[in-house]
């Protein structure tokens, strides 16, 4: 056919996308069951580097998710990002043992070191992704978590079924690892050989471990003290994920690397084992694959151990080495992953590199939309806006507006109706009251007196939300665009 472009993604049927219309409805089951006030798409990721494209195209699905889901079942939903600074900076042999023994990030770098790591690796992506999706998200470090003390009570839980769960959680010796840093240097033992419980009870556990150059230490872990509890993997995602399940405002869905279905497995076989929570829903991502069948990985590439795969480029392997900017990458990733996302077909499968670079080289850039950020509306002010009587909107001063600025491109979305404006001036102000005086009731909204408006906006932002600061954002409307 004329007219068609070379984009087109071709995917066999499979079991999970012949049941469901929408790669989004996976979230739906529990939507239904629980009823909640928002939906928060968790995605995790290792502190350890430069991002490779696998990272990305899972950080892109959870906002290009979230935004599914407010659209299709009309429910608030954010980004949660975990950043795992708990990933091994370093590893060392112990010479008589052989055991390995590590420090994590956090240990190796401190609080703003990993801080650091995160500005440079993401926060300029997420920003960009939350302006393109108009989806918010949070940051929260592992070793920020391990300290809240709903993490350390959810962790203690459960030792009274540590003889149950330590099989799943380690099939093939039974030895979870549970890692308990050396109170002297910060180093503890890798698959925690050496690591016992000596007592557990309502008031906390007592552990005894043994640290390559100090010997043998004690550590003691209730819910408030300050110990450093540094879970492995699945121990981690058991306790994160029994935690997250016993909120029950926000249903928290993990957004995890296709891979991940394998581990997943045993996570729910530790679930099993423990008293009355089910796991939450899970969304396994698209993986990126070699030509042989296996996961792009940049250390066996960057070991000389494999090939670059026909189709990859440097920027596969590190994202860093994209040659444009940042909204270059983001609008990228976002027209791949929304392919994908389309069809539970595509969503719900597998990609090598080759067929990746085929997708994004047929991308037509003619069909390239203007970038503009998303903003969602409710429904009586989204009128005013698409009907051009509203010509100033009020929101406050979140850090992904900090460069928000004339000539920028806004998509105000209510539902599934949209209006496409261009911003003509961005005002500052310290308050609410401050910004009306100043640009004039009627333009904010010209069917509301001037306190009722004030009652309105206080009801949205509290005084937490005001104290970041008042944007005026004055907007022309460009055309009013419906889907
Ligand atoms: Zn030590």
């Amino acid at each position: 056919m004329n007219g068609t472009t070379g984009v087109e993604i071709i995917s066999p049927n499979n079991i999970l996308a012949n049941a469901m219309l929408r790669a989004v409805d996976m979230v739906r089951p529990r939507l239904q069951a629980m009823g909640p006030d928002r939906v928060a798409f968790c995605v995790g990721t290792q502190i350890n580097g430069a991002p490779h494209l696998g990272t990305s195209l899972v950080q892109t699905a959870a906002f290009l998710l979230a935004k599914a889901t407010k659209r299709t079942f009309n429910v608030d939903a954010v980004v949660r990002f975990g950043a795992l600074d708990n990933a091994p900076y370093d590893v060392a042999l112990d010479p008589e043992t052989h055991h390995a023994y590590q420090q994590t990030y956090f240990h190796a770098l401190g609080a703003d070191g990993v801080e650091a790591l995160i500005s440079k690796y993401y926060r300029a992506m997420f920003d960009s992704l939350a302006d393109a999706t108009g989806v918010d998200y949070e940051i929260e470090t592992y070793s920020a978590q391990q300290t809240d003390p709903a993490f350390r009570h959810e962790f203690l839980a459960t030792l009274g079924r540590l003889e149950q769960i330590r099989w799943p959680l380690a099939p093939s010796h039974g030895q979870v690892h549970l890692r308990l840093p050396c109170p002297e240097c910060g180093w503890s033992e890798k698959r925690a050989e050496r690591t016992r419980l000596l007592r557990t009870g309502s008031g906390g556990a007592d552990f005894s471990c043994v640290c390559s150059d100090h010997g043998k230490y004690e550590i003691a872990v209730t819910a408030d003290n300050a110990s450093y509890l540094d879970l492995a993997t699945l121990y981690r995602n058991l306790v994160k994920e029994r935690l997250a399940m016993r909120d029950p405002v926000t249903l928290s869905v993990m957004v995890k690397g296709g891979d991940w279905a394998f581990g997943c497995q045993l996570v729910d076989e530790a679930f099993a084992q423990l008293p009355g929570l089910a796991p939450p829903p899970r969304v396994f991502t698209p993986m990126v694959l070699t030509d042989t069948g296996a996961k792009l990985s940049k250390s066996l590439i960057r070991e000389g151990r494999l090939p670059a795969p026909p189709g990859s480029a440097a920027w596969m392997l590190d994202v860093t080495d994209w040659s444009g900017d940042t909204d270059s990458y983001v609008d990228t990733m976002v027209d791949l992953v929304g392919r994908m996302l389309a069809d539970p077909k595509h969503f719900y499968r597998s990609y090598t590199t080759q067929e990746i670079d085929r997708i994004m080289s047929a991308r037509p850039a003619a069909n390239a939309a203007p970038r503009a950020r998303e903003m969602n509306l409710f429904r009586r002010y989204f009128e005013l806006v698409a009907s051009g009587r509203k010509t100033i909107e009020v929101r406050v001063q979140y850090p992904n507006l900090r460069k928000l600025a004339a000539g920028d491109r806004i998509r105000f979305v209510c539902g599934r109706d949209e209006a496409l404006t261009t911003v003509k001036r961005v005002s500052r102000y310290t308050s609410f009251e401050e910004m009306l005086d100043a640009e004039g009731p009627a333009n904010v909204n010209p069917d509301s007196p001037r306190e009722q408006q004030l009652a309105n906006i206080r009801r949205i932002y509290g005084p937490e939300k005001e104290a970041l600061g008042v944007l005026a954002i004055e907007i022309e409307l460009e055309r009013p665009t419906t889907d």
